[in-house]
């Protein structure tokens, strides 16, 4: 079966591994336009200086698997119909495909972003911000989310409980003001006991939030919000609104932005066609681990069509995060989006335990997608 996946990100690199580990039924082509991978979570240590880009990155050229050919290609079309890909470098056809191409920044949606803020998304923003940081010493700190769905919905109060410890560590958190504004009335709206935690730790450390704000544009020093109320800003950092990459955008797949899968299967409504991870809408947050659990429901659902074995149990929507509250503290928010009637959160506080089971995290998946630790 010969099986294209475009994007080796967190989906991608996951069913590419499984697919290579199962046997030899499998001819797998993985198509990736970057030259190396990086954990989310990354990003942070590198705005905040904890780490270089260079420690981070996981060069796909580490990517060794048998019957897995890793090309390094842009793709420029695809066609669901025909289960035909272009690149700049050729036409791959598939008898499966895999469309786990990630979701992309759109910066434009948000005028004035990129000439008045910064954002920390994107690796070359994280990477910049590791130089602007050291500069702000004294100000308005405003960590804005300027549309959602966005990746990782805990991302931003990481990012403003690292900023205090950035700015405590330099001696100048006394003169700086932390705001964080977003659309969401709470922190993480399915776990009300992670918001109430989240929330205490802003005001243990004096950081405002402030919620149920729709953030329209930025000017050089204010950020205009829907309602047409100006909030001042000295430093900007920005979630940029996401959507979909624009090659899945022309490709006719996409409906309100990203691709609709079945929540149970992920398959798209072109046969032998399925979309994992942020550039779909399979009911879950957009966050590597789901796009993980995704791929392997549909790496399980391909080895059972080759086996002729039972196909596998529907995807459950159930993932855990983990959470940076500062200080070195790592919580964890277990999510459950489709297994059971509602959608559920369950928290559990930060401890040494979860500090540990997050580098594992990171490890595990080093060594099992790049043979590393
Ligand atoms: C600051 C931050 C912190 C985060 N923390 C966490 C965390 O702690 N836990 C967690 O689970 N998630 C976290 N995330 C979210 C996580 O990074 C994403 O949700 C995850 O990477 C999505 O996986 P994916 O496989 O769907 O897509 P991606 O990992 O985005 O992979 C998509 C791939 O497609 C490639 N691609 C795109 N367009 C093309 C093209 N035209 N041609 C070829 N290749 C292309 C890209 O290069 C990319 O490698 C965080 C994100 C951020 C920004």
């Amino acid at each position: 079966m010969r099986v294209v996946i475009l994007g080796a990100g967190f989906g991608g690199l996951e069913l590419a591994t499984m697919l290579s580990s199962a046997d030899e039924s499998f001819d797998v082509v993985l198509i990736d336009k970057s030259d190396a991978f990086v954990f989310g979570y990354s990003k942070l240590d590198v705005m905040f200086g904890r780490t270089t880009l260079d420690a981070v990155r996981l060069p796909y050229a580490a990517f060794a698997r048998p019957g897995v050919r890793l090309l390094r290609e842009t793709v420029t079309a695809i066609d669901p119909e025909a289960r035909r890909v272009t690149t700049e470098a050729g036409v791959h056809e598939a008898d499966v495909l895999v469309v786990a191409l990630g979701a992309d920044y759109d910066y434009a949606a948000t005028p004035g972003l990129t000439e008045f803020g910064n954002e920390f998304y994107s690796v070359a923003g994280a990477q910049r911000l590791a130089g602007v940081l050291p500069q702000f010493t004294s100000g308005r700190a405003v960590v804005g989310v300027c549309g959602a769905p966005y990746k990782c919905p805990p991302a931003p109060s990481e990012a403003a409980l690292l900023l205090h410890d950035f700015l405590l560590s330099r001696g100048v958190r006394d003169d700086c003001e932390i705001a964080i504004v977003t659309s969401f009335d709470t922190p993480i709206p399915p776990s009300p006991e992670t918001s109430q935690a989240l929330l205490a730790a802003f005001e243990e450390r004096g950081i405002a939030f402030l919620p149920g704000c729709r953030i329209r544009s930025l000017g050089a020093e204010t950020v205009a919000l829907e309602d047409g109320t100006e909030l001042p800003f000295d430093l900007f950092l920005g979630v940029p609104k996401h959507r979909a990459p624009d090659v899945v955008l022309e490709s006719g797949m996409a409906e309100d932005g990203y691709i609709p899968v079945s929540s149970q299967t992920l398959e798209t409504r072109f046969p032998g066609v399925y979309a994992v991870g942020d550039v779909a809408t399979a009911g879950v947050p957009k966050a590597g681990v789901f796009s993980e659990a995704a791929a392997r429901v549909v790496a399980e659902s391909l080895l059972a069509t080759v086996g002729n074995g039972e196909p596998p149990a529907p995807f459950d929507g159930r993932a855990s995060c983990y959470i940076e509250f500062g200080s070195g503290r790592v919580g964890r928010v277990d999510i459950d989006f489709l297994s059971g009637p509602t959608r559920t959160g369950s928290y559990h506080a930060p401890s040494a335990a979860l500090v540990e089971e997050k580098r594992h995290f990171g490890s595990s998946r080093r060594a099992k997608w790049f043979g590393s630790d």
